[in-house]
């Protein structure tokens, strides 16, 4: 996306929300930002980067640091680039950016017009409708608000769970604990790939948890979908530090399997590095990352695009987006 279509979305944002004029720079000089890393391709692949801004951001605006306009701005940046995947050839791709420069920033009965008009099949425009009064609840799905009056005592971890399981309406059929110690985990990591040592570490804990006390905690909560058609495992892993590689996801595929459980969804305080990223994208497994009151998802399926479409819709869709995550980070 051109650097002047990025700023056009977060001056719309920023006239919305009612930001001061330091805000709107603020809010606009970081999503224009990440061209200037040159970290490309900006299309794909920057979950995290989304997932780890838009929470920093919602850590700096409660404690009142107007540098959470400037971190959202770098958020919305990459959220905005999955629009403009498509063309894949360079040259292609300018023009389609031109054309996306040019496409105007529509309320909802306008584009819903737009969108009846254009030369696509029925199907995909009744799709492209569907998705366009979805946009507030596509953000809910990938983002969860933790009231933390709410779940005094109970690891910020297991709080984002509950709240997703009663966004979703997921039954609870067990709630297990797992602590690992430190040096298992070393151990683990460096002999081998067999994980299943892990479950020698398995004992059961009592009292309140904090991710001090020990270095990896897991609360194990089996839940099933609303209609009970299908079982869902989450974990729950208590730690703020860096986990390595994509060893606990394999355990969590594994233990998926074995548990019959057709979704897995992993949260944490924690850090991943990029394999485990690579990992999620190629199994059903939703990461997330939680800080203070925020639970953020860091698979893509908000961020999805169609097969047809065009400039208009790309633009809109792109700036609904990022309308209603800011609305989130603001709230
Ligand atoms: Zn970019």
């Amino acid at each position: 996306m051109l650097e002047t279509t990025h700023r056009r979305i977060a001056e719309e944002i920023a006239k919305i929300l009612e930001l001061s004029e330091r805000e709107t720079n603020l809010l606009e000089t970081g999503s224009i930002h990440p061209d200037n890393w040159a970290d490309f391709p900006h299309h794909q692949g920057k979950e995290m980067e989304i997932a780890e801004n838009i929470l920093n951001a919602r850590k700096l605006y409660l404690e009142k640091d107007d540098e959470c306009f400037f971190r959202l701005g770098v958020a919305l940046h990459y959220i905005a680039d999955r629009w403009t995947y498509r063309p894949r050839t360079s040259e292609k791709h300018n023009e389609w950016e031109e054309l996306i420069e040019k496409a105007p920033i529509l309320d909802n009965s306008q584009l819903e017009e737009v969108i009846k008009k254009m030369p696509m099949p029925s199907k995909e425009v009744d799709a492209n409708l569907a998705q366009l009064r979805i946009f507030k609840s596509l953000v809910e799905f990938a983002f969860v608000k933790i009231d933390p009056k709410k779940y005094e005592r109970v690891a910020l971890e297991e709080a984002a769970a509950r709240e997703l399981m009663e966004l979703r309406g997921y039954g609870l059929l067990k709630r297990e604990e797992i602590k690992i110690d430190s040096e298992s985990i070393e151990s683990l990591i460096r002999e081998s790939e067999d994980l299943d040592k892990l479950g020698r570490y398995a004992l059961t804990l009592t009292g309140p948890f904090s991710p001090s006390l020990f270095p990896l905690n897991i609360i194990t909560l089996t839940v099933n979908t609303r209609d009970d058609t299908r079982k869902v495992l989450i974990w729950c892993v208590l730690t703020q530090k860096l986990i390595e590689g994509d060893w606990l996801l394999r355990r969590m595929k594994r233990v998926m399997k074995e548990s019959g459980a057709e979704n897995g969804i992993m949260i944490t305080s924690g850090r991943f590095t990029q394999e485990a990223q690579v990992f999620r994208m190629r199994t059903p497994l939703d990461l997330r990352i939680v800080t203070h009151d925020l639970c953020v998802s860091i698979a893509p399926h908000v961020f999805r695009l169609s097969t047809w479409s065009n400039p208009i819709i790309d633009v809109n869709f792109a700036y609904r987006v990022c309308l209603e995550v800011a609305r989130l980070v603001f709230s």
